[in-house]
């Protein structure tokens, strides 16, 4: 027997129609890219989304295309997003900071028929642009009178385009598993891999990432994603914050710690996100200038493990909560976060960091285990370490275009190629990544642990641990530092620091210090990058082991 309930299909385009309809007049504010604070709501952002979808029916764009967006958090690239959706075509966000080459292998694949670009993005799109015969034409989000010079084939500014539409239209109606959005995996090894979200997942999904113990979002917050909308599905925030009608805050092309904070301070942002580079430019920023944070309550801190000197020091110096998350674009992208639940609330100080360094618990809709090679689950005792596997409705079940792929398992399992424990209370906490982790003596050494050790040291920028091959353990922790600016400090001070806080066997064998560890385009260490600077690296004490 089925229900008698009505069928109203999880669409995406609902969540701008609610936001325009109930939370109308709340704000959304960008620092735009042609510099001034642009103000505009929920409202108006839901009529001009019906113009883009409009006016790229009339440009041929149907069912199923893929149109691209190059571009930063602002009003109109989220006026993109809903208006390409709601007429069930695919938002496609690339990331600029890839290496044009993969720009070009991307786009190519996606086969993306038209782009919207910011006009900060238009030199580099200007020197790759014969390598994209898909795309038919550019849309520069801007207006007339900044449109820049350009070679860029059929190159408009988004407010003439926009302007030769009235509105006067009907999002399109189709199946709730329609495709909706694309995001590519910023993969260090082998090609990108296309991740298709679906209307249902993403719906699905928001409501997953604003539940209490995610991100908490209310209407009365006002939420600044800085985390990019190219970066993992953008964390969900552009479906999210509308879906509550919080006020929302939208940083442009400007994400240094200065610009960050003035707005964090001018609108009283009280939940932001982004990955811990940006914070770290923030708390440098504060604490140069000594100002405060009054206003903001929370902030997500996820893409990477959150140093626990950032959280201590958000929550301790400041009074924000820290909210460490962990998720992948596969995962739409939120896997889990670190709230606390009654049975760790009421630790404090030391104790509580502890439980703060670990990636947290899953909210409901997204189902995880730790199991060894063979598959079999292991122990839930926070020491065992295993492959994380996770499913759920918004976890991808395969790449766009890639036939099959072992890390989707036939169970409905997906190997997310992360190491991770469990803990008594389902706390997981990362420890590597599959293809990072140090092998010695046949146990395992996690990297994550021994960098965010080394960090700790108050002369330490950031820290790197890599395996380095050796005679007799097959591999042994090197430790690579960048010091803060204008600090020295020798190897014995690095390794002197981190004794009696790590097992013996995990000291790294050797410290190196270096001006710049190398990053992915989404702020990750490079990790097989620096592995290849190290390949034959001698560790001292290796000539007695030969
Ligand atoms: P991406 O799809 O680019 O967001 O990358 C996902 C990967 O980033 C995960 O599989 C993890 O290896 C890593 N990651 C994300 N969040 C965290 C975190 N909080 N701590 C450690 N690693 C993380």
């Amino acid at each position: 027997m089925l229900g008698l309930m009505s069928d109203f299909p999880l669409l995406l385009h609902r969540i701008i129609d609610h936001a325009a309809k109930f939370h109308g007049e709340r704000k959304v504010i960008t620092r735009s890219v042609e510099g001034p604070i642009v103000e505009t709501n929920y409202a108006q952002i839901r009529a001009r989304s019906l113009r883009v979808a409009q006016r790229l029916e009339r440009d041929g764009i149907k069912l199923g295309d893929r149109v691209a967006t190059l571009a930063w958090n602002t009003w109109r690239h989220l006026e993109t997003w809903y208006g390409i959706l709601g007429i069930g075509a695919i938002y496609h966000t690339v990331n600029p900071r890839l290496f044009p080459d993969q720009i070009i292998w991307i786009v190519n694949h996606a086969e993306d028929r038209m782009m919207f670009v910011d006009i900060t993005f238009v030199p580099l799109l200007e020197k790759i642009a014969d390598k994209l015969p898909s795309i038919e034409k550019y849309i520069v989000l801007t207006d007339a009178a900044h449109m820049p010079q350009t070679t860029l084939k059929n190159a408009v500014p988004y407010e003439e385009w926009l302007a030769e539409a009235d509105g006067d239209f009907q999002w399109r109606q189709f199946d709730e598993n329609t495709a909706a959005g694309m995001c590519y995996t910023s993969g260090t090894t082998g090609n990108p891999k296309g991740v298709l979200y679906s209307h249902r997942s993403n719906v699905l999904h928001s409501f997953i990432a604003g539940l209490p113990d995610s991100k908490n979002l209310a209407s009365s917050d006002v939420c600044m994603p800085v985390v990019p909308l190219f970066h993992a599905n953008g964390w969900s925030l552009a479906f999210s914050t509308p879906m509550v009608g919080a006020t929302l805050v939208l940083p442009g092309a400007k994400m240094d710690g200065a610009s960050i904070y003035e707005l964090l301070d001018t609108y009283k942002v009280t939940f932001t996100a982004a990955v811990p580079t940006i914070w770290l430019m923030l708390l440098q920023d504060l604490e140069k200038t000594g100002a405060k944070l009054p206003h903001l309550k929370r902030v997500v801190i996820g893409g990477s493990a959150c140093p626990r000197a950032m959280t201590k020091t958000f929550q301790e110096n400041y009074g924000v909560e820290v909210v460490h998350a962990w998720g992948m674009t596969e995962m739409s992208p939120l896997g889990s976060l670190c709230t606390m639940k009654p049975e760790y609330a009421k630790l404090t100080g030391d104790a509580r960091l502890d439980v703060q360094m670990k990636q947290g618990h899953p909210p409901f809709g997204v189902d995880m285990k730790i199991t060894d090679d063979a598959g079999k689950e292991l122990p839930w005792d926070g020491k065992t370490f295993g492959r994380l596997k996770v499913r759920g409705p918004a976890v991808a079940k395969g790449y766009y275009k890639v036939d099959s792929d072992a890390v989707f398992e036939e169970d409905g399992w997906f190997d997310t190629g992360d190491v991770a424990t469990m803990d008594q209370y389902g706390y997981m906490q990362i420890t590597d990544r599959a293809k990072d982790v140090i092998k010695s003596g046949g146990e395992w050494i996690s990297t994550i642990d021994l960098e965010n050790l080394a960090v700790g040291h108050p002369k330490v920028a950031e820290a790197a641990a890599i395996g380095v091959e050796h005679p007799k353990w097959d591999e042994r922790p090197l430790l690579v530092i960048v010091l803060k600016k204008g600090e020295t400090a020798t190897r014995e001070d690095i390794l002197g620091f981190m004794q009696g806080k790590v097992a013996k066997w995990w000291m790294p064998d050797d410290v190196v210090f270096v001006d710049e560890i190398p990053h992915t385009a989404t702020g990750k260490i490079q990790k097989m990058t620096l592995r290849k600077q190290f390949e034959g690296y001698r560790l001292p004490g290796v000539e007695a082991a030969e």
